[in-house]
């Protein structure tokens, strides 16, 4: 009883929070899609990047150019850019760009998939101020090198990893897809990656976006996100040498606080935004293209992150397809905003739905909120 009281309690305040948080929508993170080119070409990549791409590049000063509004409003180092690609690491000037941006007080950091990432590139982003860093590794040699399209992917990541981790003032983790093959292996990966002193790793499934719609055979069955979740779950609960946390793709329902820290909140839009390659203002770059919400080239990217993005920031619009009467919406919120399309034709894949087809044991899954109920709904 007491037990379901705590949690009837922290759920009512998550929703405090959330609503909070969306009516404040302070912009925390904003990722640079900073190049289309990629080193490598994954099968299941979602921003559908090409080894030489055709886009070009966005220069370095119209992205300056378009945040220098943000310091009006926001105190400084307050704003994390996050640079993405494609692979940052192709980019000659990544580097500079990074040091530039700690003199115009912005903290920034990097996700890659670690293949360019040797000595020299280690020292000039440590020492250009990048203050974390995200690797992919999405499984133990075979599988990450078959997914990651590339026979030497998976050690050029490792040796990414062993240069990061010698350097204690750099904040990093590690993330893997996981998919039909690697789940398979996801105890050997957790051993491989506390043998290597990494302390923190991140799960993401793989959505059906970009290149992984075609191949179906790279999402998990319902049996085996199941499993997913009771791995997560169960590292966490037993095994402090590496925090391990699932990715915030999805809310899931009983596991919900069992295999991340928070409850599921998709913050695009309220706290994550985006600059994309041709200078379309978004949330996370995963997000369907065509709920872009301005373009740095010719509106002010601080106005639009006040003004606009109500797309993202009431998502009762989401009530559709599966979602429309779905018990736990008032806890999801219509869940991911990167499995939506503007044509708003419902959401592709519900987390929760595949683990509670496994096993309907309602009784366990629902916590009865009693007289609460009413009172949770109006929030
Ligand atoms: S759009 Fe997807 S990746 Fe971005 S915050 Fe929402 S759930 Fe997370
Ligand atoms: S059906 Fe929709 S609202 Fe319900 S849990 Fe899944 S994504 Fe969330």
């Amino acid at each position: 009883m007491k037990k379901v009281i705590k949690r009837i309690i922290s759920i009512f305040l998550h929703r405090i929070f959330r609503k909070n948080e969306t009516k404040l929508h302070i912009l925390n993170y904003l990722f640079w899609e900073c190049t289309w080119r990629c080193n490598l070409n994954c099968l299941h990549c979602g921003s559908d990047c090409q080894a030489s791409s055709t886009v070009p590049d966005m220069p370095f000063e119209d992205f300056l150019d378009a945040i220098q509004p943000l310091k009006r409003h926001y105190p400084k180092n307050s704003i994390l850019v996050v640079i993405t690609g494609g692979e940052p690491l192709l980019r000659q000037d990544l580097a500079e760009c990074g040091k530039r941006l700690r003199d115009k007080g912005f903290r920034w950091s990097m996700v890659t998939n670690g293949y360019a990432y040797d000595e020299a590139m280690h020292a000039k982003l440590v020492s250009a101020g990048m203050g974390s860093i995200t690797v992919s590794l999405d499984g133990l040699e075979t599988n990450h090198n078959w997914l990651r399209n590339n026979p030497k992917s998976f050690d050029r990541a490792v040796k990414a990893l062993e240069l990061i981790i010698s350097y204690p003032r750099l904040n990093y983790d590690v993330v893997t897809c996981v998919n039909q093959r690697n789940v398979l292996e996801l105890s050997e990966l957790k051993e491989f990656l506390i043998s290597k002193k990494i302390k923190k790793w991140r799960i993401f499934t793989i959505a059906p976006i970009g290149r992984a719609d075609e191949s179906p055979e790279m999402m998990l069955t319902n049996e085996q996100t199941r499993q997913l979740m009771d791995f997560i779950a169960d590292t966490r609960r037993h095994d402090p040498r590496i925090a391990l946390t699932f990715s915030c793709e999805s809310y899931v329902g009983d596991y919900e606080k069992k295999v991340r820290d928070s409850y599921f909140f998709c913050r695009a839009g309220i706290n994550i935004g985006s600059v994309l390659i041709d200078g379309g203002i978004s949330a996370c770059p995963n997000i369907d293209r065509n709920f872009v919400q301005g373009n740095i080239h010719t509106d002010n990217l601080l106005d639009v992150w006040e003004n606009r993005f109500e797309v993202m920031r009431n998502r009762q619009w989401c009530r559709t397809g599966i979602c429309r009467n779905c018990k736990d919406f008032k806890h999801c919120n219509g869940g991911a905003m990167h499995l939506w399309n503007v044509e708003r034709e419902g959401i592709k894949g519900c987390v929760k739905e595949k683990i509670h087809s496994i096993s309907e044991t309602q009784s366990e899954r629902t916590v009865c909120l009693g007289p609460v109920h009413d009172y949770l709904e109006g929030l």
